[in-house]
């Protein structure tokens, strides 16, 4: 590959790593994000409840996923404003159906203002029905956190590799490190395909394969175990819309299952939590769904079944202790441990990468501020969030913003376009970038032209167009020239 020694690799670039690799870009470095996956966050980072949580689950003094969760929550609306991803603080409640119920609430209340947590309160039967009308009356009380919120994951992967990339830091993806070793006191690791590259310092951000990476590289021995939570997605026109997580009462081993307005305005419940010893397993049951809708039915009686889109699941990586484990490795020079990153990793990663940092720094990283530092594009508007007549002034200039290619999300091919030329190439990567296959209809009708833009814009035969990467293509064998999609759907 590259003769270049890098001062820092980064393994894995899901939240956590692509949080690193945009803190880093800050400094006079050269910084690589290693990637196995054809895109980022297509790993933990892209399955998860999106919630950014309001840091009163854990005591921040005692843990340190509770110490990194309320400094990462406060981190985002300084993130929205810098990356332009989806963010709403919409608030979350916790609702107590009795008094066993309220008793623990009042701890976590407690808990929240022992932390830190900006107006936490507990709330009255009425208060919550004010809040979310369509609440089940039964509720007796719970608590009110202003500031836990609702985001995209993936889109704040990508923008945030985006904001690493435009200050210089390097992507490789399909990049699966699988061999390290020590030469001229620097790693040199090597890819599947034999690719290699070289770095002093690195960074193992590999999520629920963490430990494989640990052990590839001599250092600590750990196992982690994927928990895995189903959850499902609910059409757009639900005719119950809550505009605040919802919370049960927790129990020991789980914050239970929830009721999340996510940020692009439709409806999401669940997750569950049930040990797996396979770390690819991403399968939904009718009986996890039965057990989830069952619960969810009980805050919000007026949810419908048959306003379930679609399911997916994730896993978290899981430790024994429950904690992150955050360290330079005691075991193997230069080499910085960041495993174990379960729920609330997504919220926590902002402080998780400046404590990286910090790491880095008392291993004798050496760190420079660069005096010019790039701000990324402002996003592309979306079609769907437009009054017609900004519609029709992008037509002016280019067609293609009334070209819809998905119909149940309104995007058009000017939004599709964009993605592609932002190096996301797959059905998987544009849908997580546009939403485009997000909708009532998961792709059905747009899939087919989504693939003919890739293959368009990208020179790739339509044979290897894939769902997420090698092994996920759509069609399979020689396909004959297929005639252009009509442009019929100009609005
Ligand atoms: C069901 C569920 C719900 C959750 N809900 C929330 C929530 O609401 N709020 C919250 O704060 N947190 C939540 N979490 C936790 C959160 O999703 C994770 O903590 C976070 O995504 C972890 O990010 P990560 O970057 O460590 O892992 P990942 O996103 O998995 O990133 C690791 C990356 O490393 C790559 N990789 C692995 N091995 C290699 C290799 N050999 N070479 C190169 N690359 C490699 C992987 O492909 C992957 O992309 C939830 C988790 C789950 C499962």
């Amino acid at each position: 590959m590259t003769n270049t020694i890098h001062d820092v690799a980064i393994i894995g670039a899901g939240v956590v790593g692509a949080a690193i690799a945009r803190l880093l870009s800050r400094y006079q470095l050269s910084v690589a994000l290693l990637e196995k996956e054809a895109d980022v966050g297509f790993g933990v980072s892209k399955a998860n409840s999106g919630i950014i949580h309001a840091g009163f689950h854990y005591d921040a003094a005692k843990t340190l996923k509770g110490k990194l969760e309320i400094q990462g929550n406060l981190a985002f609306d300084r993130l929205k404003l810098e990356l332009g991803f989806p963010f709403k603080r919409c608030g979350i409640i916790m609702a107590a159906f009795n008094d066993e119920e309220l008793a623990t609430i009042r701890t976590l209340i407690d808990r929240g203002i022992g932390n830190g947590v900006p107006g936490i309160q507990e709330c009255s039967r009425e208060e919550i029905l004010e809040l979310e009308p369509d609440f089940n009356p039964e509720v007796i009380g719970g608590l009110l956190a202003p500031t836990g919120g609702v985001i995209e994951p993936y889109r704040y992967v990508f923008a945030l590799t985006e904001a690493a990339l435009r200050n210089g830091v390097e992507i490789f993806k399909l990049f699966k490190v699988t061999r390290a070793d020590r030469e001229d006191a620097a790693w040199c690791i090597t890819a599947a395909d034999g690719q290699t590259l070289r770095a002093r310092y690195v960074i193992n951000a590999a999520g629920l394969f963490a430990d494989e990476i640990s052990r590839l590289f001599g250092a600590e021995e750990f196992t982690i175990t994927p928990r895995k939570g189903e959850e499902y997605l609910l059409d757009r026109n639900t005719e119950v819309h809550p505009t605040h997580v919802l919370f049960p009462t927790p129990s020991a081993h789980s914050k239970g299952i929830l009721v999340i307005p996510t940020a692009e305005g439709t409806t999401m419940i669940g997750p569950t939590a049930e040990m797996t010893d396979d770390k690819e397993d991403a399968d939904t049951t009718a009986d996890n769904f039965r057990r989830i809708f069952a619960g969810v039915t009980h805050m919000m009686p007026g949810l419908c079944r048959r306003d379930v889109i679609t399911a997916f699941s994730g896993s978290r990586p899981v430790l024994p202790g429950e904690d992150f484990y955050i360290t330079v490795s005691q075991k193997m020079p230069h080499l910085i441990q960041v495993a174990g990153i379960l729920s609330p990793g997504l919220t926590a990663s902002p402080a998780i990468a400046e404590y990286v940092r910090d790491l880095l720094k008392q291993d004798g990283l050496e760190l420079t501020e660069k005096t010019v530092w790039h701000k990324p594009d402002a996003p592309l508007p979306t079609v769907r969030k437009l009054k017609p007549e900004q519609v029709d002034e992008l037509y002016h200039n280019d067609p293609a913003w009334c070209n819809i290619i998905c119909r149940c999300e309104s995007i058009s091919e000017a939004e599709i376009v964009n993605a592609i030329r932002h190096g996301h190439t797959t059905i998987d990567g544009i849908k997580f970038f546009t939403r485009a296959g997000m909708g009532r209809c998961q792709g059905g009708f747009c899939s087919y032209k989504i693939m003919k833009l890739i293959a368009r814009e990208t020179g790739l035969p339509i044979e290897k167009i894939s769902k997420h990467g090698p092994g996920s293509e759509i069609v399979v064998g020689h396909l004959h020239p297929m005639p252009e999609p009509e442009a019929q759907n100009h609005v």
